[in-house]
């Protein structure tokens, strides 16, 4: 149990992987007192969308430490290890472990952490001038509902992101439109559904799509997908372009314009927003096995179209959805009596940060400014630090959100946490130059 009368020398807040990874990693360093807080009751990673079959989209070698420590006991193999699977996954032969199975060894190593208290809400952080400076760390403990406060002098914010619901899909029932992130909890509602309708195109609309597709035949619902891109996009995976999620291009981004960041963030979606290969081509094998002596699929696959606005059927037997092919400029209407949007997430930033507001530096567009090894910049020279690992696709670009780089950041922090190169930063880890050498 975390202590209130201890001054700690960092607090997380948030308990996903990348706090999970520097909760593992400090561990193994004695010199550093630190406690992290999570309001899930146990670990787990985007639980509404563990569809059996889902593949983490980095190799496992990007688990919570061995990039930065391969010997490390909190390593993937270790949990393999330990769990007496090293010959079945030896013959697997895959880089690409289940999603699942990501999740089923982060929680193997959260219940290893003494570090990791769970149900425990972050509510406030407060900064403190007294003799010494640290902050207060308000904490709901969500199972006895009481309130404790904690000390530290420094705080890492891994508080992730949320799903993102348009406003025009908002305050409908939700066992009928829901976001994709509540896919699992409601899968038996789409099984009894005369028809669904996914809506979006990037890998959680494909995956969710691919499993009702898996199911649409012997349930009998109609299915479609509607996108408004102009076709279901693939995303860039090819070995080269895979290297604008190195420490490199971090650097190299980092050291840009804002201006020139923004732009160049806007358009590098298809780094990360695209379907996988492997996704797409298990859909379109599906499709044609489908086909097979069928005059016709119960399935619809409509590009090109943005669905505007979504209305009740006066009959209570489903939905409306207003949609308007934007290159024939002409609108129609599509039916459904379940609707799943696939509309994206986007970073948690807690309101407590917003009350840090005089000691925090922003940009005009109002968003923290970021240090490059991860601290928020402050106004004063405070001997006390904020590092974040969310919101700062911004300022450290396309790889913020990406598990391969989540170990080099938590390298980073680590070394400017303890004033020392505990871990040794490479010089150049890609082929490429994004720079000019
Ligand atoms: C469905 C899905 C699949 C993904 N798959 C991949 C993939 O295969 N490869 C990849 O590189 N990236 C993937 N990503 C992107 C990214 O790696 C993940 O989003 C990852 O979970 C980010 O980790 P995190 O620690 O920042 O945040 P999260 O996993 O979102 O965890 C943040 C945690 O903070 C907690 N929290 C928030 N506020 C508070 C508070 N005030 N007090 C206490 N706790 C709080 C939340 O409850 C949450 O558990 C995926 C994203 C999604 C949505």
């Amino acid at each position: 149990m975390a202590q209130e009368d201890h001054i700690y020398d960092l607090i997380g807040v948030g308990i996903g992987p990348f706090n999970l990874s520097l909760a593992a990693l400090l561990d193994e360093i004695d010199e550093v007192s630190s406690v992290f807080f999570e309001q899930k009751e146990k670990f787990d990673w985007h639980p509404g969308m563990l569809i059996e079959g889902t593949k983490l989209q980095v190799p496992f070698l990007a688990d919570l430490v061995t990039m930065a420590d391969p010997t490390n006991k909190h390593s993937f193999l270790n949990y393999i290890s330990k769990n007496d699977r090293m010959y079945q996954f030896y013959f697997l032969q895959r880089l690409d472990i289940p999603r699942r199975e990501y999740n089923d060894y982060c929680q193997w190593v959260s219940e290893r952490l003494s570090s990791c208290q769970f149900a425990s809400r972050v509510s406030t952080i407060r900064h403190v001038r007294e003799e010494e400076t640290y902050f207060e760390v308000v904490v709901e403990n969500l199972q006895s509902n009481e309130t404790h406060v904690y000390k530290t002098r420094h705080i890492v914010m891994g508080t992730g992101s949320v799903p993102v619901m348009p406003k025009s899909f908002q305050n409908l029932p939700e066992q009928d439109v829901f976001h994709t992130a509540d896919y699992i909890p409601n899968k038996d509602r789409c099984r009894t559904a005369e028809s669904v309708t996914v809506v979006g195109s990037g890998q959680s609309a494909a995956e969710t799509f691919r499993e009702l597709l898996k199911e649409q035949r012997e349930c009998g619902f109609r299915l479609d997908w509607i996108t408004r891109s102009p076709s279901f996009e693939s995303m860039e995976e090819s070995k080269l372009s895979l290297e604008h999620f190195s420490p490199d291009y971090v650097k190299y981004f980092y050291q840009l314009p804002q201006k020139d960041k923004d732009e160049i963030f806007a358009n590098q979606g298809l780094y990360y927003k695209g379907i996988s290969n492997h996704t797409i081509e298990d859909i379109y094998n599906l499709l044609y096995e489908y086909s097979i002596g069928e005059d016709e699929l119960n399935v619809g696959l409509q590009v090109l179209s943005e669905v505007q606005g979504i209305e009740e059927k006066s009959d209570g037997t489903g939905y409306l959805l207003d949609c308007f092919h934007w290159q024939k400029k002409e609108s129609f209407q599509h039916e459904s009596e379940v609707v799943i949007t696939a509309t994206g997430y986007k970073p948690y930033v807690p309101e407590f940060i917003y009350y840090l507001s005089d000691f925090l530096q922003w940009d005009d567009e109002g968003r923290y400014k970021v240090e490059a090894d991860y601290r928020l910049k402050k106004k004063e020279d405070v001997n006390n630090e904020i590092y974040v690992h969310s919101g700062i696709s911004h300022t450290h670009g396309v790889g913020s959100t990406n598990l391969g780089l989540a170990v080099h950041r938590n390298k980073v922090i680590i070394n400017h946490l303890l004033g020392r190169e505990v871990y040794k930063m490479p010089e150049k880890s890609i082929f490429q130059s994004f720079d000019i050498e």
